[in-house]
Order: structure tokens, then sequence, then C-alpha cells
């Protein structure tokens, strides 16, 4: 079973930025307001992540770490609705399988919290451990036991990059979510949960001064969809496409589709080798799109794809034709 882990590790657990990715997701899928991060040596060393979630109950701590034992589905229609960011219970257990791994948890009504710990797949005992309600996941020494994927490690500085670019992506559509992250013992980042949808404070200090400055609000709805946002107006525009977020229903994903869709809206106006910057948020019923596509759910699938590359891009030109006029 450690070897099947393993195996799916290899596509759920690329580097530290997927281990912190997968179990902020899963405090996000408990409810939790506040989680605290802390990073050793770019999270090589070190990932300590401490939600104020539901917690599990003691019992279903040892199910938390086994495949497919996922909380938030139990059905086949279920995952054609699904509406938590985990579904396919397989993270905990893959990224358990390549670290030295423990888990803190305690819930509403128990009296104290309770740790698992597993050794690169080796599951130890259930022991009281003194928690607050929520949970706390340690991940040491990622790829300690697969020396082959522990090469592939960059330095500290780069993995640190992509975990708070993966954390930016995060905060810009969960602004009611505190968010502190500690490195090597400092304070290195913080999101204020503020409480209420993106503001201009969180989407200045993600995307810079300038880009907020610049920022055109679009939110239309029509057939079902909703799309809202942010889009740079066409004079800030960029060399590289490294302000471009998209999301659909809460979830950031990479899509061609509706990339090329918001490029064709800009394509009048931007000079060529400019990209747009953006901050747009899809919104359907989630049984018009399949997130199960990939296993790091990178990327979905739209059942009616035509449809919603026309839909994004009749909205975004229509803001920009106003900007113009
Ligand atoms: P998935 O998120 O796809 O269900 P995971 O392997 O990420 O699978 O997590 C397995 C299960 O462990 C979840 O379904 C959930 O029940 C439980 N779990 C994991 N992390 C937490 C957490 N921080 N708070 C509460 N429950 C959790
Ligand atoms: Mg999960």
């Amino acid at each position: 079973d450690t070897l099947i882990n393993q195996i799916a590790a290899g596509e759920v657990v690329e580097r530290p930025a997927s281990v912190v990715k997968e179990i902020v997701e899963n405090a996000l899928d408990a409810g939790a307001r506040r989680v605290d991060i802390d990073l050793e040596d770019g999270g090589t060393r070190l990932i300590r992540i401490r939600d104020d979630g539901g917690g599990i109950p003691p019992g279903e701590l040892p199910l938390a770490i086994q495949r497919h034992a996922t909380s938030k589905i139990a059905s086949l229609d279920d995952l054609e609705g699904v509406a938590t960011l985990g579904f396919r219970g397989e993270a905990l257990p893959s990224i358990a399988s390549v670290s030295r791994f423990a888990m803190t948890s305690r819930c509403d009504g128990a009296d104290h919290g309770t740790r698992l710990e597993v050794d690169g797949g080796r599951v130890g005992e259930l022991a009281p451990h003194p928690h607050p309600r929520g949970t706390t996941v340690e991940v040491r020494d990622l790829f300690f036991n697969v020396p082959a994927r522990r090469k592939f490690l960059r330095a500290e500085r780069t993995e640190l990059g992509h975990i708070e670019e993966w954390l930016r992506q995060l905060a810009l559509s969960r602004p009611d979510v505190e968010l502190r992250v500690t490195h090597n013992g400092r304070p290195s980042r913080r999101w204020k949960g503020e409480g209420t949808l993106l503001t201009d404070v969180r989407l200045h200090e993600a995307l810079g001064e300038e880009f907020a400055r610049n920022a055109l609000a679009v939110d239309h709805a029509a057939a079902g969809l909703r799309l809202h946002g942010w889009i740079g107006r066409p004079v800030y525009n960029r060399a590289s496409a490294d302000q471009q977020y998209l999301y659909v229903n809460g979830r950031a994903v990479r899509d061609r589709s509706v990339a090329h869709a918001v490029k064709q809206a800009y394509s009048d106006v931007l000079f060529h080798g400019r990209q747009p910057a953006y901050v747009l948020f899809l919104e359907l019923d989630p049984r018009r799109v399949d997130v199960n596509v990939h296993p790091a759910k990178h990327e979905v699938r739209f059942r009616d794809a035509r449809l919603i590359h026309d839909f994004v891009f009749r909205t975004l030109h229509e803001a920009l034709a106003e900007t113009r006029a």
C-alpha cells in the first residue's frame, strides 16, 4: 500500500508547494477561518499547518490517511456536483508515504486532541495529545525516502517562492480567511481575514498598487453563468502572463479556452506580445464543469466550453469598450 501511495504521490505531490496546497485546502474544506503555516528550509525540512476548522473525531483519524477515504463525497452523484476543494481522498496518504508525517486534531465535543504519526507510510498508534479545536498537520523531511524525488527539490528561495505564489492565488479568492506564514521561525507573510469580498486592500497587496489603480471591476451574469472580478485596463499590461488569475467556482485553475477568450477581448488594444492582467471568478452550476480531470485539480473540463468562451469574451469586450468610450 505504501508503494501505491508513493506512486500516487508522484502525481499529487510535486514539491513543498503542492503539500501546502493540499493541506490548506483541507483546512478550508473543514471551515477554517484562520490558518497558520510554519515552514523551514522552503518547506523541505518542515511544513506545519494548523487550522481552527471542525477537526476530526479520533476514530476517523486513521481513515483520513487511508487511500480513497474521503468524507466529502459518498457517491458518483456527489462527484458530479462537488463543492469542496478536495474529493479524491488521496492527498494525505500520498504525502504521508513520502515524509515523516503527523496529524493532531480535536473536534467539538472531544475533551482532548488525538495524534497520529506516519513515518514514510508506516502508521503509528493513536495517542492523546493536547490541541485546541482544529487540526495540525506536520510534514517533515519531504521525500526523505524517495531520493529520486528529493533530488528535484530546488533551493530554499525557489520552493518558498512557489509556496508564496500559491498562497497569493488563494488569498485572492478567500479574503475571509486569515493566513499567517513563518519561515525559519520568522514571520514572512500575513493575510488578514477581512471577512468581506475581495477588497481593494487585498488586491493591492497581492498584485501591487499599479494593478489596483488600473483595475476595472467586472460583474456580469447570463444564462446561468456569472463572471466577476477585475481586469487591468489596457494601459496596464505585462510582458509575461504572470498576473492572470482565473477561478472556477472558487477553485484556481488554468484553462486555455478561457485564457484565450480574455486575450481575444484585448486583442485590438494590446500591442503584440503584451499580456492582460486579471483576477476573474467564473461561477456556474457545478454540474456543468468536471473538476476531476487531473489529480492535482489544476484543470477543469466544461460541458459547454464554446458557450463559456463566448460569454467571457463578450463580457470583457464590452467592459473594455466602455473604457474607451
Ligand atoms: P480529500 O480532501 O480528497 O477528501 P485528503 O486525503 O486530502 O482527501 O483528506 C482525507 C480526509 O481527511 C478528508 O476527506 C477529511 O475528512 C479529513 N481531513 C483532512 N484534513 C482535515 C482538516 N484539516 N480538518 C478536518 N478534516 C480533515
Ligand atoms: Mg484534500
